[in-house]
């Protein structure tokens, strides 16, 4: 059965296996290809940039 996740960064619900689980949180797709080609000039960067400080602060607990 298919278990939806919401998107760490963008808070977007994705079944699981279409999406990037990193460390048990997940990355969507979009997302995923978005922090892939952005630059720190990038309007959204520190959106992005926050979303992903959310999961490497959770991991390690
Ligand atoms: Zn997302």
């Amino acid at each position: 059965m298919a278990k939806a996740i919401s998107c760490m960064v963008c808070g977007n619900s994705v079944p699981v296996p279409r999406g990037l689980l990193i460390h048990g949180f997940l990355l969507c797709r979009a997302c995923e290809d978005r922090i892939k080609n952005i630059s720190p000039g990038d309007p959204d960067y520190g959106f992005y940039m926050n979303g992903l400080k959310k999961i490497w602060c959770s991991r390690g607990a």
